[in-house]
This record gives structure tokens, C-alpha cells and sequence, in this order.
């Protein structure tokens, strides 16, 4: 069945039209802070409901649950702060020293305001501590403990009214929780499940998602890639919506599998990102969540299965879907796991995202045995991973 939000209650707090008028008149008076787009991007998923029950940004003392237990401080699991913290770029403007009690107004690079925040708390924000329990590491190299290094140690707390979407690359914004809820009931989906992804599909992706497919109690997949702001090699968003609109375009019913973009920064923190992403998909609708090998991890920081057995220690109300290692084996002749392949290593090809991406890189020629040829055609493009 489609869950309730998390929390039992899908948070909505985007501006009307006439309320955005009229707030969009009063800003010239309101003290206007330049965010970092991650920070819009959060207040977008405050605003259209996707961080339910988060009303706004967290506060020390919600900070401190989520750092020390996973939890927010009414119990309820959440791994991935939510903070606002004042750019030190923004220091000297009035955005920067507002106080408890004033309204500040989060802007754009082109200074549009995105959304207003009633500032309830200005605390310090123990950079050192989300790293290391959230990221497990201090290390600089991990992208995003290097964010929290440069964001600055003050944070903003407060709840948040969003004014306007944010758009993500290609100029159109995500749908959000109440239309993605709207559109499985529209087409009589039930239970449906999410597939995260950040990268254009080989055939491991897409052996999952087909074994998801096949399992009776699933109506619909939702693929879901994140595509806010991304890092450096990464790919373009366009380019992972096109390359997964062409897979999904001819080898799945279009009746079971849609392909939606989420506009929100990767955190690439492993298990804790993990359980996070299935809170944010389980307030789109989904009530089932697929959990591959070393979700949301980078480099070797974390345990690839690390992020399968998160879920045992939190009732997040949703069935994550656990698979293991994937790859082409020679002797079946299929795609396997070794649940189901007794073939030693020397009869397997390794499905990597590695190999497409120095294909990429060097001008090499893509791997084609394990990418469909329509994928193929999207990543011939040029300038498909992000230069900066
Ligand atoms: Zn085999």
C-alpha cells in the first residue's frame, strides 16, 4: 500500500500565489542571505514535504539526536542533518547577523529569494561531530565533509516557507510528494517501489530493477535519480534522465516504470545516506526501497553492506529490497548473484560504473556488453560528466 509520510503527516509549506506576491513585494525590507544551493535544494524538500515530518531547518538540540542516535528528538529515525549554515561568503551582510525572532529571506546566485526562514535559534554547528558520526571520517577528501568544512561553524534554525521551486539542470523543477502520491494513485499503483540512482544504467541496475519487477507484492518502480548538485565527474543530470528514459523507453512495460528526477545534493554518507533516502522516497509514496551494494558510498569508506544492515536497526514502515553483488557470468550466461551463481571469479564480468566512466574519459569505446545500445547512444554525446 502507499505509506503514510513519515511522521503520519505530509508537511506543506509552499507559499500560495497571492501569499508569494505578496511576500516577493515586502523583500526589499527583510534581510536577504545567498545560500548555497544545497541549502535551497533542502528548503525546496522542507517546503513541497519530501523531508516530512521537518517543518524547518534543525536546531542544536535536533542536531545532537540526529548526530548521537539517528533520531530526531521525537524518536522518529533520521541520519542526515538539516542545517542552515551561513556561508562565510555572506559575512557582512544583513543576512548574516539576524537573530532569533527576525524573518531572513534565502536568495540565489542571480538573487531571487527561494524561501523564508523565521529564524527561531543561531547555534554553533559542531562540524567535527556531524563529520565523523554522520560521515564516519574527518577526512577532507570525502566531498562532503570538505562542504562542511567550507560552510562556516553558524547555523540557522527555524521553519521555512518556500516561495518558489528550484529548478533543477534542464530547467524544470521535480515533482513532488502530493503529485508523485497523486500520480500512483492515478495509476493504480500500490505499493511502489524506489530506485535511487545517480548514474546512467548498466545491465546490474538493470538486472535489480527486473527482480524487483518480478516480485508479486510490487505494482510500479519509481526510478528516482538524484540529480541536484552533483560533483565533479559525476554525470550531467540531463544525461542520466535521457540515458534512463531510453532504457525504460524499450525494454519496460511503460505501464509498471516511470522515471522521475530528485533535486536534492547527493550525501554520500553510506548506510546513514542510505536510510535517508528511503525516509525521502517513503514520503513520495513508495513502500518499498531497493538497497544495493554500497549505496550512497564513495571511495572506501564504508562497508558495501553497511547500507543493507541499517535497516535492520530502524522500523522506518517501508520493506527495504537488499541485493547483493551483480554481475554478467559467463558459464549461466546471465546476469547473477551469488545467491544464485556457483562460477568462480575468472567466469564473471564486473558491471562497474568505473569502467563506463574511464571509457568516458580517455575516449575509449564504451563497454557495450553491458550497456544497452540506446544507453550507448545517449552517453556518445559530448561532455557527459561534470567538469566542475
Ligand atoms: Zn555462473
Amino acid at each position: 500500500m502507499i505509506p503514510p509520510p513519515h511522521g503520519g503527516h505530509l508537511v506543506q509549506r509552499v507559499a500560495s500565489a497571492a501569499e508569494r506576491e505578496r511576500r516577493d513585494a515586502e523583500l526589499r525590507d527583510l534581510p536577504q542571505l545567498p545560500a548555497f544551493i544545497d541549502q535551497l535544494y533542502d528548503a525546496d524538500k522542507i517546503g513541497t514535504g519530501a523531508y516530512s515530518p521537518l517543518e524547518g531547518f534543525q536546531g542544536a538540540d535536533a542536531v545532537r539526536d540526529v548526530v548521537a542516535r539517528g533520531r530526531l528528538p521525537n524518536g522518529l529515525p533520521w541520519t542526515i542533518p538539516i542545517v542552515l549554515p551561513i556561508p562565510p561568503s555572506a559575512a557582512g551582510t544583513a543576512g548574516a547577523s539576524v537573530r532569533p525572532g527576525d524573518e531572513v529571506a534565502l536568495v540565489d546566485r542571480v538573487g531571487r529569494a527561494i524561501a523564508l526562514v523565521r529564524v527561531e535559534e543561531r547555534f554553533a554547528l559542531d562540524r567535527s561531530a556531524i563529520a565523523r558520526s554522520v560521515y564516519g571520517t574527518v577526512d577532507p577528501a570525502h566531498p562532503n565533509v570538505a562542504d562542511l568544512l567550507a560552510a562556516g561553524d553558524t547555523a540557522l534554525a527555524g521553519p521555512v516557507t518556500l516561495l518558489r521551486r528550484v529548478e533543477i539542470t534542464g530547467g524544470r523543477p521535480d515533482p513532488t510528494p502530493t503529485e508523485l502520491r497523486a500520480e500512483f494513485e492515478q495509476r493504480r499503483w500500490r505499493t511502489v517501489a524506489a530506485y535511487q540512482c545517480r548514474n546512467p544504467p548498466h545491465t546490474a541496475h538493470e538486472y535489480i530493477q527486473r527482480l524487483t519487477l518480478e516480485r508479486s507484492e510490487i505494482d510500479g518502480l519509481l526510478v528516482h535519480p538524484v540529480v541536484g548538485r552533483l560533483k565533479k565527474g559525476d554525470y550531467r543530470p540531463d544525461v542520466i534522465l535521457a540515458a534512463y528514459e531510453a532504457l525504460v523507453g524499450h525494454y519496460y512495460p511503460a505501464e509498471r516504470v516511470i522515471v522521475r528526477p530528485l533535486g536534492i545534493t547527493m550525501r554520500y554518507a553510506g548506510p546513514k545516506a542510505a536510510l535517508f533516502l528511503a525516509i525521502v522516497r517513503k514520503n513520495f509514496g513508495c513502500g518499498a526501497y531497493i538497497v544495493g551494494r554500497d549505496q550512497a558510498g564513495v571511495g572506501n569508506y564504508y562497508d558495501p553492506f553497511a547500507c543493507h544492515r541499517i535497516f535492520d536497526e530502524y522500523d522506518l514502515g517501508i520493506v527495504p529490497l537488499r541485493y547483493g553483488e551483480t554481475f554478467y557470468c559467463h558459464r549461466c550466461g546471465w546476469m547473477a548473484t551469488d545467491k544464485v551463481c556457483p562460477h568462480p571469479a575468472s567466469d564473471r564480468l564486473a558491471t562497474s560504473q568505473t569502467r563506463i566512466r574511464e571509457a568516458l574519459a580517455s575516449g575509449a569505446p564504451l563497454p557495450t556488453e553491458i550497456l544497452r545500445p540506446e544507453v550507448v547512444e545517449v552517453l556518445r554525446q559530448p561532455n557527459v560528466l561534470l567538469t566542475e
